[in-house]
Order: C-alpha cells, then structure tokens, then sequence
C-alpha cells in the first residue's frame, strides 16, 4: 500500500470547505490526508447569512462544518 499524500486546502472558506466535504464523502481521505488552516479563529461559516450575526445567529448556527467532520 502506498503512503497517502497531503492535500493542503490553504484557506477554510465557503469554496475551500465544500472542496473537502465532497472529498470526504468521496472516500479521498484513503489516499489522501486532508489538512487545512485558515485566517480566521474558526472553521468555514456561512458568510451569506453573516448579518444574521447580529439578529441572534450565533457562530455555531453560522458553521458549515457539521461536528466531527473534521478532527482538530
Ligand atoms: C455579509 C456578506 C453577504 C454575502 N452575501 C452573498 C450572497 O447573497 N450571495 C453570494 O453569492 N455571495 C455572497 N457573499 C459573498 C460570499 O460569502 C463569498 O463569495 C464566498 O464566501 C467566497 O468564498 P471563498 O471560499 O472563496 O472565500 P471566503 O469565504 O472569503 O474564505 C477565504 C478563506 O481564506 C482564509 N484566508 C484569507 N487569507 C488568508 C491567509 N493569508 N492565510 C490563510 N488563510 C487565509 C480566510 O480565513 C477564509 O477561511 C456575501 C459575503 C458577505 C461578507
């Protein structure tokens, strides 16, 4: 078997997560490890509904990530 190779997502935004959840729920992660690191405090948000920031959403309403998704 050979070793898998890193695929680096540089940037956890709307277009860097979709990119990695479609590679996840491909089955990619056995040939590749997927790493990403962004900017910001946080993994990748809803940025079309930001403003509902300020009527109540909080930033766990905002995630996109569904909870385990990912491992960090
Ligand atoms: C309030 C608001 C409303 C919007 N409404 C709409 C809408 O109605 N319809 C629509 O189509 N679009 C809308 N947009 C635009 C939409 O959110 C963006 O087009 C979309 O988020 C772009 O996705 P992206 O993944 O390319 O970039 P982003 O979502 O901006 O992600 C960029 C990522 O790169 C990271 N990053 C940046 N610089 C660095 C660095 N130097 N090192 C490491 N990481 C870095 C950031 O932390 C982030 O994780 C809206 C945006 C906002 C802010």
């Amino acid at each position: 078997m050979t070793a898998k190779k890193n695929l680096i997502v540089i940037g956890n935004g709307m277009v860097g997560h979709k990119f990695l959840e479609l590679m996840i729920r491909s089955g990619a992660t056995q040939y590749w490890n997927l790493i990403t690191f962004c900017e910001e405090p946080r993994v990748a948000y809803d940025r079309v509904n930001l403003s509902g920031y300020f009527s109540g959403k909080t930033a766990a309403d905002l995630s996109l990530v569904e909870p385990g998704l990912y491992h960090w």
